[in-house]
């Protein structure tokens, strides 16, 4: 592409947006990709808010009887609603609502104003449907195109989208954003994973989009393959998400590969993948233009403190086919509100450490996945592939933790394992509060996934 220039060929204006373009001189990594707004001052930006709240609340009372009730129920009218806090006010939707009025009973205009659907897999019961304006496509659109730009991405640049196409809203999310922002996109969706990798390579793919799960996965079958994906291709970039993963995974992810990996977030409900970290990696931007967040105590439904962990609780204030009022997302996470330092004003919110609905509960004490992923990276013997298996022998709960160590570690000696096994259970049981009989693997035992990893598999359940 950058040849044509040479030759004199005007470049294409289509793709190009000037503001990002008067913004990138000097810093390449200080890009925006709409300066105006990722930029406002907070005071402007919640004025914004505020008015957009307003109509928002006035439109889905408008055109939705189940918010009409809703709000009846709550003793809220439109009018109620003047100023950005008053949003306390309002009702929350969840999950179960949305499920109940399967399927487009939450919809706020009539089918002929949709333009797409996409559709939740159900597997933790009835799935649920979203359905999208052309302009909810395009606000979708955007808040990628940011969140593109701020990692550093642009024209130029060639995005793997190993993330699944079709219902799941994390290829096509991702396939228009790329595009949006003038990359080139290697629509790749998930699996076959060697082709991934000549791909990769063959069309010097800089970034990859997909879960951090999988893309440790094609780390490993490339090793196999004899191929460095440091030394070997051109990627410098990996945008992960749709599952939880730790910080400890990022560190390992970047030693071992080279590039940078950034967190990205977003969920079906609200459109599908939203927001990433800018290039400084700490906290994932959250288009407040666009959406309205509150971090609440899961318990009471009050406002934690600054710096507090809570709830993530959304209300959308640009999509009109499904708009979400105070919708409970079950993400935990802890606001922060500082102006970062690339500039942004919009609030960050820190790592995602899981869903209400992924901790596991045992012996009475709230453990997340992440957490014991955490504990289990920052021992250099231990390998990025584990599992967790509750089960219940008689009246208490047993947690096995089962994790593969490193071709290195995993010598004959079973002292060596046995003393690392212990250790490993020690630094679980200071960190958790409970105890687990851990379980260490060869390489390889762990059965792979290219899409969400299973990493819990709780037998109590069953
Ligand atoms: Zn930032």
């Amino acid at each position: 592409m950058r040849g044509l220039l040479g030759l004199g060929v005007q470049q294409p204006t289509v793709f190009y947006n000037w503001n990002a373009m008067i913004a990138s001189v000097g810093d390449m990594m200080f890009r925006y990709w709409n300066p105006h707004i990722e930029r406002m001052p907070l005071t402007d930006l919640q004025k914004l808010q505020e008015n957009r709240l307003r109509s928002v609340v006035r439109f889905v009372s408008a055109h939705s009887a189940f918010y009409r009730q809703r709000f009846a129920e709550a003793g809220v009218a439109p009018e109620d609603i003047t100023k950005l806090s008053d949003v306390a006010k309002l009702p929350f939707t969840t999950k179960l609502d949305l499920r109940n009025t399967y399927p487009t009973g939450m919809f706020c205009l009539p089918g002929d104003w949709i333009v797409r659907y996409h559709v939740s897999s159900g597997t933790t019961g009835k799935p649920t449907v979203v359905g999208y304006t052309q302009g909810d496509i395009d606000m979708w659109t955007d808040s990628l195109a940011r969140a593109l730009t701020s990692i550093g991405l642009g024209r130029g640049d060639v995005i793997q989208v190993g993330y699944g196409y079709g219902l799941f809203t994390g290829g096509l999310g991702l396939h228009y954003g790329a595009e949006k922002i003038g990359a080139t996109v290697l629509p790749m969706g998930t699996g076959n994973t060697e082709r991934q990798i000549e791909l990769m390579q063959d069309l010097g793919s800089t970034a990859i989009a997909c879960t951090p799960s999988y893309f440790l996965y094609i780390n490993e079958v490339a090793q196999q393959m004899g191929i460095s994906i440091r030394d070997d291709t051109k990627l410098k970039v990996g945008v992960f998400g749709a599952e939880p993963w730790s910080e400890e995974t990022r560190k390992r992810i970047e030693e071992a590969t080279g590039i940078k990996a950034y967190d990205i977030f977003g969920t079906s409900e609200m459109s599908g993948p939203l927001f990433t970290e800018c290039h400084l990696q700490n906290g994932i931007h959250v288009w407040a233009d666009y959406f309205l967040i509150e971090v609440l105590d899961p318990k009471t439904g009050e406002q934690v403190g600054e710096g507090e962990r809570g709830e993530l609780v959304v209300t959308t204030l640009d999509k009109w086919a499904f708009p979400l009022i105070r919708y409970r997302i079950g993400d935990l996470t802890i606001l922060n509100t500082e102006v970062c330092e690339c500039g942004r004003t919009h609030p960050r919110i820190m790592r995602i450490l899981g869903r209400t609905d992924d901790m596991l509960i045992i012996r009475g004490i709230n453990v997340f996945p992440s957490q014991v992923e955490s504990v289990l990276l920052r021992m250099p013997e231990i390998g990025e592939q584990y599992q967790i298996i509750v089960d219940r022998k008689g009246p208490l709960d047993v947690m096995t933790v089962k994790v593969e160590v490193t071709e290195k570690a995993f010598s004959d000696k079973i002292s060596d394992l046995m003393s690392l096994s212990k250790r490993v259970a020690k630094e679980l049981q200071k960190v958790l509060n409970v105890s687990a009989e851990v379980e260490l693997v060869e390489q390889g035992t762990i059965p792979r996934s290219m899409g969400k990893a299973q990493r819990v598999i709780d037998k109590r359940k069953v």
